[in-house]
C-alpha cells in the first residue's frame, strides 16, 4: 500500500472538491458544521438527492445497484472531503446497513422496490434490533411475529431506535419461532413505519435532542413478502449487518475532520498571550491524537482492502469499533478543553442554527461542540458496547 496519493488520486480529489464547492450552499454547510445531533433532516435529504443525481450517493454499493465502482481509497477520499467541506452526513441505516443485506440476501422484488428509494434518500430507515433486555444479548429479543394467512402479526417493543421519528421504513428483528437455541427462530422483516399499530416515542438525550426512540408494535400486520432472507434464519444476516456497522463506527472521516477543527480553534484561542497551537502541552496532546487517527485510518483502509475470507472479519470490525469510538471521545474532549469557557454554554438547536459568523463568541461550529461531546458518550455503546466488542475480539482473534 502506498502512503502518498498518486497523480490520479489527486486529480480525483480535485474533482470531488470542485463538485462540493459548486453544490453545497453556505447555509447548509453552516448548519452541518454546528455538529448538532441529529443533523438537519431537510438538509440531509436534499444532499442525498444531490449526490444521487450525480451518481455518488452510495460509492460502496456494487455498480449494478447504483454504486460508483471507485476504489476503497477513492471512496475514502470522497467521504473525507465531504466531511471537511461540511456536507450533511447521509443517514447510514439504509445506505450502509440495510442495503448490503438487501442486495446480498433480498429477493428480486425487494431489491427493485427498496434499493432505488434508498439510493435517492426518498425513504429513510430505522434499525429495529435492540429491546429492553436485549441489547448486548440481542438473541434474547422477544418481539414476536405470528403467521396469519399471508401476513405476520407483530407485537413487542424496540428501544434506542435511532431517528425513528423521521423514518418511513424499518428493518426489524423479530422472533417467528421458539427454538432450542435463542439465535434460531429470528427473522428480519421490513415494516412500514406508518403501519397501524406502530407508536414511535422520542427519548430525550443528554445533549438536548431526541435522536433515539422507543418503538411499540401492537398487532402490526406485515405482509409475508416483507421477510428478508430465510424465515427463522436471520442471525447470520444480523451479524453481517453488525460487522458493517462496526467498521463504519470507526468514523475515521469525522476523526480527521475533528483534528482540523481542533487545529483551527487552537490557532484562535490564546494562553498567556500566545496561540494555544504553540503551547507545548497542547501540542503533545494534539500530536498524540493525530498519530492515533492516522494509525486507525490505515487500519480501516487495510481491512477494507483485504479479502474478508482471509481474516476473522467480525474481529477486525470490532477492533475498529473499539479504537474508533474511544478516539471519537478523546477528540471531542480535546476540542471542548481547547474551547475552554466557550464550551460551557448550552445552545438550543434554533440558537445553534441562527448563530452567525459575527457572533461575539465564535463562528458556526461552537454550539455543537459540547452537544457532540455529550452525544458521543454513547458511541462506546451503540453498534455494540465496548466490553462486548472486547469479548468478541478475545474469542475470534485469540480463541479465549
Ligand atoms: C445513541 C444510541 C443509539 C442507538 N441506536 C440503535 C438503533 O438505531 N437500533 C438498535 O437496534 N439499537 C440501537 N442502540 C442500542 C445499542 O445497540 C445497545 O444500547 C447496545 O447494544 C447495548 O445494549 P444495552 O443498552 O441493552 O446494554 P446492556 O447489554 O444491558 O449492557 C449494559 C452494560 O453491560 C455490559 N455487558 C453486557 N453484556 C456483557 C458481557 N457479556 N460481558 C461484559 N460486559 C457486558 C455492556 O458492555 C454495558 O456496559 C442505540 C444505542 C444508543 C445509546
Amino acid at each position: 500500500m502506498h502512503l502518498t496519493l498518486s497523480p490520479s488520486d489527486l486529480a480525483f480529489r480535485e474533482e470531488v472538491r470542485a463538485f462540493l464547492k459548486s453544490s453545497l450552499h453556505a447555509e447548509v454547510i453552516r448548519r452541518s458544521l454546528t455538529g448538532m445531533h441529529p443533523p438537519n433532516e431537510d438538509d440531509r435529504r436534499w444532499w442525498n438527492r444531490v449526490l444521487a443525481d450525480k451518481g455518488w450517493s452510495a460509492p460502496h454499493w456494487p455498480i449494478e445497484y447504483g454504486g460508483t465502482g471507485w476504489s476503497h481509497l477513492h471512496t475514502h477520499i470522497f467521504e473525507y472531503e465531504c466531511k471537511l467541506a461540511g456536507a450533511p452526513e447521509l443517514r447510514w441505516q439504509g445506505l450502509r446497513l440495510l442495503a448490503p443485506v438487501l442486495y446480498t440476501y433480498g429477493s428480486a422484488q425487494q431489491k427493485e422496490r427498496y434499493l432505488p428509494a434508498i439510493l435517492r434518500g426518498d425513504e429513510m430507515w430505522a434499525q429495529g434490533f435492540s429491546e429492553p433486555g436485549a441489547g448486548s444479548d440481542l438473541a434474547a429479543l422477544k418481539t414476536k411475529a405470528v403467521l396469519d394467512g399471508d401476513h405476520y402479526v407483530v407485537n413487542g417493543q424496540k428501544l434506542w431506535t435511532t431517528e425513528g421519528q423521521y423514518c418511513e421504513q424499518g428493518f426489524f428483528l423479530v422472533r417467528t419461532e421458539n427454538c432450542d437455541r435463542p439465535q434460531k427462530g429470528i427473522s428480519m422483516m421490513i415494516i412500514d413505519m406508518k403501519s397501524p399499530g406502530i407508536t414511535v416515542r422520542q427519548i430525550p438525550m443528554i445533549n438536548g435532542d431526541g435522536s433515539t426512540c422507543e418503538v411499540f408494535l401492537d398487532n402490526v400486520r406485515v405482509p409475508c413478502d416483507n421477510i428478508l432472507g430465510e424465515v427463522g434464519n436471520a442471525w447470520s444476516q444480523a451479524k453481517f449487518l453488525l460487522s458493517n456497522e462496526r467498521t463504519s463506527s470507526a468514523d475515521i472521516h469525522k476523526a480527521r475532520a475533528d483534528l482540523e477543527r481542533i487545529r483551527l480553534i487552537a490557532s484562535k484561542e490564546y494562553k498567556h498571550g500566545k496561540p494555544l497551537l504553540d503551547d507545548p502541552a497542547f501540542i503533545c496532546r494534539f500530536t498524540g491524537l493525530r498519530l492515533e487517527v492516522e494509525a486507525l485510518e490505515w487500519s480501516v483502509l487495510r481491512v477494507l482492502h483485504e479479502a474478508p475470507s482471509r481474516h476473522p472479519i467480525a474481529a477486525c470490525a470490532s477492533v475498529l469499533k473499539v479504537r474508533g469510538s474511544s478516539l471519537q471521545q478523546k477528540l471531542t474532549e480535546l476540542m471542548v478543553s481547547t474551547m475552554g469557557q466557550r464550551s460551557l454554554r448550552v445552545y438550543s438547536r434554533d440558537e445553534a442554527y441562527a448563530a452567525s459568523s459575527d457572533d461575539p463568541l465564535w463562528p458556526a461550529h461552537v454550539p455543537g461542540v459540547t452537544a457532540d461531546l455529550m452525544y458521543l458518550r454513547a458511541c462506546t455503546i451503540f453498534g455494540g458496547a465496548m466490553e462486548v466488542q472486547k469479548n468478541i475480539i478475545a474469542k475470534l482473534a485469540f480463541g479465549f
